[in-house]
């Protein structure tokens, strides 16, 4: 079986956390701050925070907004669960509005409609690894003083008019989990360029512990820190990002070319000034193509290549945000493309016999 993502883990890796778990210093140390310096240089901020995972970091980083009980964040519903728990863990209220359809991120032009009184930030998500629309959505923010936080789990590397993800909002928000471009097994990263939010979110993500004395605690916080060994798995990681994004690159160009010729097969699009890191290559299998999504997703899988389908339902239709009182038909375009989309395995380690094999296969079609 082809696999649809795999962690690549060589003697570099192994040598690096063997090393911390002999030092016997294993929870936040030099590892974790060293990890954290080379963060902020990646994404060109001030600051980064390395938590427990994405979540964590997403959590701890609408903490650091303010976010407070009934306060209302505009986001989107074509995206992973996680953003949308961490508002609501926090008393928040999600507030969907539909996505482009070139880059199936949200969609600048439906924020102002959505703004109210309770309006406090709003929460984009780079899918699939390329950016959302940040000029656009950070004028809206400056204008009516919302925070803005980039979900840039899936676009490490990526860039907006010449710009690190990371950068691009008031907070990014990274995920280092197994399946990410690069990892820690599990794993997260906060950067920013405003002091105050820095210290909140680092305070957080450490009981509300202030910098300096023990026991000084200064707000709310909890246990999402990064471990040694996890830290020390990225520090190898990163430093292999640039060839293993030029990799990703490669094979969706191919993918790109081939794809492009078949009807009722939509590749993936790049919107102006950006770059498309391809944490995910993620077709739109439309009725004019000869079978159905799922069942090229079978197809495939008899084949020995494995798919996936991000995402097969939109966030405002799981049942347990129906308190939220959203129905089907609310955002026809994320309704649509989660019937759509198929994510081909893209991943670093694929040989160029198996990309060839599986351009090969759906050529057949
Ligand atoms: C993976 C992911 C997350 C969550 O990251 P974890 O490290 O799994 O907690 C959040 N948002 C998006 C878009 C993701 O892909």
């Amino acid at each position: 079986m082809i696999k649809i993502a795999e962690p690549i883990i060589k003697k570099a890796e192994i040598s690096a956390v063997t090393k911390v778990l002999q030092s016997g210093r294993l929870a936040q140390g030099p590892q974790v701050e060293k990890l954290e310096h080379e963060f902020s240089r990646l994404c060109r901020v001030k600051y980064a925070v390395a938590v427990s995972s994405g979540t964590s970091a997403l959590f701890a980083g609408l903490y650091s907004l303010g976010l407070k009980p009934r306060d209302e964040v505009i986001t989107t519903p074509f995206s992973f669960m996680a953003g949308v728990n961490a508002i609501i863990l926090l008393g928040g209220r999600p507030v969907f509005i539909d996505i482009e359809e070139q880059t199936l991120n949200l969609d600048p032009a439906k924020i102002k409609p959505a703004l109210t009184a309770r309006t406090k930030a709003i929460l984009a998500v780079n899918l699939y690894g390329q950016p959302a629309d940040y000029q656009e959505i950070n004028q809206i923010g400056r204008k009516y003083r919302l925070g803005v936080i980039e979900d840039a789990a899936q676009s490490i590397g990526a860039e907006y008019k010449k710009r690190p993800s990371g950068s691009l909002a008031d907070l990014g928000c990274f995920s280092l989990y197994a399946s990410k471009n690069i990892t820690a097994g599990e794993g997260g990263m906060i950067t920013t360029n405003q002091a105050r939010l820095f210290q909140k979110a680092k305070r957080f993500s450490n009981q509300g512990l202030g910098l300096r004395k023990p026991y000084d605690y200064h707000q709310l916080g909890l246990n999402l820190r990064m471990t040694e060994m996890q830290a020390a798995l990225a520090l190898v990681q990163l430093k292999r990002l640039k060839k293993l994004t030029r990799k990703r690159q490669l094979i969706s160009k191919e993918y790109n070319q081939s794809f492009s010729q078949i009807k009722g097969l939509i590749p993936p699009s790049l919107a102006p000034s950006r770059t498309h890191v391809y944490h995910q290559y993620t077709l739109r299998v439309t009725p004019a193509f000869k079978l159905s999504r799922d069942q090229l997703a079978r197809f495939l899988a008899k084949k020995g290549i494995e798919t996936r389908v991000h995402y097969p339902l939109p966030l405002h239709l799981y049942p347990h945000l129906k308190e939220l009182g959203y129905k089907k038909g609310d955002f026809p375009m994320a309704e649509k493309v989660s019937q759509e989309v198929l994510s081909l395995p893209v991943h670093p380690l694929l040989k160029s016999q198996e990309v060839k094999y599986i351009i090969k296969t759906i050529n057949k079609i």
